[in-house]
């Protein structure tokens, strides 16, 4: 015992390797000294040669100094909020990592002083939308309507349908939300079904707007009945619409969801939406309709403590004037295509002794929106036993398990991901590395 502690080398030495030096430089001394340290432990317990400490150590570090682990998403849920939602597209990507430094976010390089701040988004956005009078954004859409209701709607009330009073996720409730701004809610139908009427009879003085709210993470089917925004702007107060999964324009794929344009063509006086969830862009929340109502949000305090930052901005730009985006792309691949690359995975995997077959799937476009659509995909099928290890593995995998089997969704994974897709199954077979 006494011998084998000796050979334990010092840390220090450790960290003098080169090639552990230049880990430091890139990652920090701290997160590399962890790594270190951890392998040093396997060479003290006689389960690591010494000779390979430094190697080891390397092995283990993370990818980047932050811990946030990339994965690759097979879960065949196109927008996945625990995984980040909508994934960048390598323009945003690009785009997002040249503004990380300084950047003219807020000032006019030819003038040589202060602007507007983003205003080439605001412009991008505005383009896409025509319908648009103005536009706004905000941190997220949840502090688009607490903005919205701060605004317009503090000490006065928000119409809404009792169908539409939605939980948004992790015990979070549009609601709640809006009645901590000091608006009061005015709810009115049930929850089955909500009348022109209703909203009618709930409209008084004390009103500020009427809030339609798109029900993005559940449906409602039998004895029902809403009313659409084109009704609803019949009433002559405002109405917003928070249309969640922030499509700018009617989707082919999708015909049920709302999107911006139509909204606004039906009347509603400001929509609001997410950036990451259908319009495939980064964490930000879209405030777009009339002029006198967007400036009102645009001027309050509140909106400070709601703004975008420059990464959000510089990404939702590139969204916005850039190629199709990831969620794009998983919404509109074609199922044949799906199978032969499933086909393809599974004839590879099994050429290496993986027992891996190709299967048609169905995916979902998750809580991003569309709750009852079913897009038909293919997965590749795999033991069960492999959830585990691909989701420790570097990259992490996430598949759907369905049953006694594990399903790796094609939908949602990026044809350019498919050859790290196999690589990982490799590396979590045990015996095959
Ligand atoms: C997702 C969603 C929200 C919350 O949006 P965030 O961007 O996550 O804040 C609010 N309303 C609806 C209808 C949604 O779908």
């Amino acid at each position: 015992m006494d011998d084998d502690r000796r050979r334990v080398p010092r840390t220090d030495a450790v960290l003098a390797d080169p090639r552990v030096a230049a880990a430091c430089d890139r990652l920090g001394r701290t997160l590399v000294k962890e790594a270190v340290t951890a392998a040093l432990g396997l060479v003290r317990q006689g389960r690591l040669d010494a000779g390979l400490a430094a190697e080891t150590a390397l092995s283990m570090l993370p990818p980047t100094a932050a811990r946030l682990l990339p994965v690759i998403n097979a879960t065949g849920v196109v927008v996945h909020t625990n995984l980040g939602r909508a994934p960048l597209s390598a323009a945003a990507r690009e785009a997002l990592a040249a503004a990380a430094g300084c950047t003219d976010v807020e000032f006019d390089l030819a003038a040589g002083r202060r602007s507007r701040r983003g205003e080439s988004v605001t412009a991008a956005l505005a383009e896409a939308v025509a319908d648009a009078e103005a536009v706004h954004l905000t941190n997220n859409n949840a502090a688009a309507l607490v903005l919205a209701a701060t605004a317009l709607a503090q000490d006065r009330e928000i119409v809404i349908s009792r169908g539409e009073l939605v939980e948004i996720g992790d015990g979070f409730r549009i609601p709640e939300l809006l009645e901590c701004t000091g608006a009061r809610l005015r709810e009115v139908g049930t929850t089955n079904r909500t009348h022109l009427d209703d909203y009618a009879a709930a409209i008084g003085p004390a009103t500020a707007f009427v809030l339609k709210v798109h029900p993005s993470n559940f449906a409602t089917t039998g004895f029902v009945s809403s009313v659409g925004v084109g009704e609803l702007a019949t009433l002559g107060v405002p109405v917003v619409h928070d249309i969640g999964s922030g499509l700018l324009r009617p989707h082919p794929v999708l015909p049920d969801e709302p999107d911006a344009t139509s909204a606004l063509r039906a009347g509603a006086s400001l929509v609001t939406a997410s950036a990451d969830k259908l319009l495939g862009g980064p964490q930000a929340g879209l405030v777009l309709g009339s002029e006198a109502l967007v400036a009102r949000l645009r001027r309050h305090p509140l909106a400070r403590a709601l703004r975008v930052d420059k990464l959000a901005l510089a990404a939702l730009e590139a969204t916005l004037r850039g190629p199709a985006t990831p969620v794009e792309q998983a919404l509109t691949a074609d199922p044949a295509r799906l199978h032969a690359r499933a086909e393809s995975l599974a004839n590879t995997l099994r050429g290496k002794g993986i027992d891996a077959t190709a299967t048609a799937t169905e995916a979902r476009v998750g809580g991003g929106g569309a709750p009852g659509a079913v897009l038909p995909s293919a997965a590749v099928r795999l033991a069960p036993e492999l959830a585990a290890p691909l989701r420790t593995g570097r990259p992490a995998v996430v598949g759907r398990q369905h049953g006694r089997k594990l399903l790796l969704d094609l939908r949602t994974v990026q044809p350019q991901d498919d050859d790290a897709l196999v690589a990982a199954v490799l590396a979590a077979q045990p015996g095959t590395h």
